[in-house]
């Protein structure tokens, strides 16, 4: 049987793991050697611990990272740029123990790891190497005489702090465009899900980056995440997350000043019109949704429907959510596996009974699987529910495998739903009718929206939100715009100024 068909063992990835910070290109302690326990989603076992970072942990990978910065910022561009493609490549060599670790940790189904995560982390760390010497500066034609010159810098040292719902894939979203542009990196990855961004740590020694120019500092959000947001030599922070803690970042990142770029949480409206392709809506609106156990800040967690529409949408929607596999995420036949902790878990079925509370109703799920191989999980059915727009769960980021269905009865309603909230990030059109699309398009209170289709990404499109999504943009050009400070440089080539004042005419 071909290795990619069997469900993989624990015991074999065990061995591969890192677990130590990395700082100034070595695997440390923690310097109290303080640890945080790993653990399987499949069922509550311990996989390992990893070094609890504190304050005085990120101090040194910032003074280390601080030294980086004069060698890094001066290095030729297309060197820093091959160096990303080196690590790209290396990305793809260790694909398959990259797609396990992530699986184990996170629960993403394998499948997914393998033809999704790892690919796109590749990607975008190319996408990013190519663009490292392709940063231009522009002139501006302003006084006669003078010629005007605008270049992009790196800031220096940036805070990365990454959430535990796509470890892997948001490490190079982040790590690409900073790098790529010249910056040095003390990336705090999630205490939940840490394991992938330490095996990315090894590849970067690998590649051969300077020691110091990526430093991974694994800790809680309390201790580590905060001296990262109030560290005064960290000129920006890069933060992935929820919002409440995205605006405790910005309160901690107001000593010095930083800059700070947001992708916070979601609530996306994904609108299938009377006029849609109804087999294609059905399916990209489950894909939107239980992908990921609907952990991704993108979901297409409110589905508002036409009513015309909406009866036959469900049957079909309701038969598709019922028969996802659930099962080991490390199983090559699951669809879905366990969310990611199970705290998380405990709140995405309490929304079940919030729903019911509020006089919504539970189309399907809303509880945990009866499967006996499932109950030391943290697993959730896909959950349906229909309820009003005003209601909790179509107000509220739920995070999990939980859809809300809303109906409208003309374009203005669903407009007004659609924007009805006080998020704005992922969204989604299903309409044959090219006018009303991008008329919506256009309206819509999101960062992204994707029309007959849901959650595409890529490294070239701009990524992020407006609202209470958060602002600035990974990915495309905005991003590596982000990661540099502009200076405008004045040359005067001929221009005639009287000598000191000007006195008399
Ligand atoms: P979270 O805010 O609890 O934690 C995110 C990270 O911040 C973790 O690394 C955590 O340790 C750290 N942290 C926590 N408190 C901190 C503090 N006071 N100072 C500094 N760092 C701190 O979020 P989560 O539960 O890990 O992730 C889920 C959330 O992330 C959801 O709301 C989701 O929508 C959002 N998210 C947004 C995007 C996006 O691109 N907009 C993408 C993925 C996830």
């Amino acid at each position: 049987m071909n290795a990619k068909n069997t469900i993989i063992s624990e015991q074999d990835i065990l061995p591969k793991l890192n677990t130590q910070l990395f700082i100034n290109g070595e695997f440390v302690p923690a310097l109290k050697g303080g640890t945080i326990d790993v653990l399987n989603p499949t069922n509550g076992t311990l996989i390992t611990q990893i070094a609890a970072a504190e304050a005085e942990d990120v101090d040194r990978a910032v003074v280390a990272a601080l030294k980086a910065f004069e060698v890094w910022s001066e290095y030729p561009a297309a060197e820093r740029g091959r160096l990303l493609l080196k690590l790209a490549d290396l990305i793809e060599e260790h694909a398959e123990e990259l797609a396990q670790i992530e699986s184990l940790d996170t629960g993403h189904p394998i499948k997914d790891s393998r033809r999704l995560d790892v690919p796109r982390t590749a990607a975008c760390f190319r996408y990013f190497g190519g663009m490292a010497d392709k940063i231009e500066g522009t002139i501006v034609p302003v006084e006669k005489g003078f010629l005007n010159y605008v270049t992009r810098e790196p800031i220096g040292v940036v805070g990365q702090i990454v959430p535990w719902n796509f470890p892997l894939m948001f490490t190079s979203w982040k790590l690409g465009p900073a790098l790529a542009a010249g910056n040095v990196v003390v990336m705090k990855p999630s205490e939940i899900t840490p394991l992938s961004t330490l095996k990315i740590a090894e590849l970067i020694k690998k590649a051969g980056f300077p020691d110091g120019v990526v430093n991974i500092v694994t800790g809680y959000g309390q201790t580590a995440g905060q001296r990262l947001a109030e560290h005064p030599d960290i000129g920006k922070i890069s933060f992935t997350g929820s919002t409440q803690t995205g605006r405790n970042i910005v309160n901690s990142s107001a000593g010095n000043l930083k800059r700070v770029q947001l992708e916070l949480g979601g609530k996306g409206a994904n609108i299938v019109f009377e006029d849609a392709d109804i087999d294609a809506a059905v399916n990209g609106a489950a894909w939107a949704i239980f992908h990921n156990q609907g952990q991704a800040c993108i979901a297409g967690s409110r589905l508002i429907l036409n009513e015309k529409i909406a009866d036959e949408f469900l049957e079909k929607f309701i038969k598709l959510a019922a028969s996802i596999r659930l099962g080991n995420p490390l199983d090559p036949d699951t669809e879905m596996g366990p969310l990611t902790s199970d705290l998380h878990r405990d709140k995405v079925l309490s929304y079940a009974q919030i729903a019911k509370e509020q006089g919504g109703k539970i189309l399907l799920g809303g509880k945990a699987p009866d499967d006996a191989a499932l109950q030391n999980g943290y697993y959730v059915l896909p959950t349906i529910v229909e309820a009003k727009p005003s209601d909790r769960v179509a107000q509220e980021e739920v995070f999990g495998p939980f859809v809300t269905v809303l109906r409208f009865k003309d374009d203005a309603e669903a407009l007004e739903i659609a924007n009805g909230t006080e998020y704005g990030l992922g969204s989604g059109l299903w309409t044959n009718n090219l006018q009303r699309a991008h008329s919506f398009a256009k309206k819509i209170k999101a960062g992204m929206c994707w029309i007959n289709s849901y959650k595409r990404v890529n490294p070239g499109s701009p990524f992020g939100g407006v609202g209470k999504s958060g602002y600035g943009r990974e990915m495309g050009f905005e991003a590596i715009h982000d990661y540099t400070e502009v200076k405008s440089v004045w040359v005067n080539v001929d221009a005639q100024i009287p000598p000191h004042f000007h006195r008399g005419e």
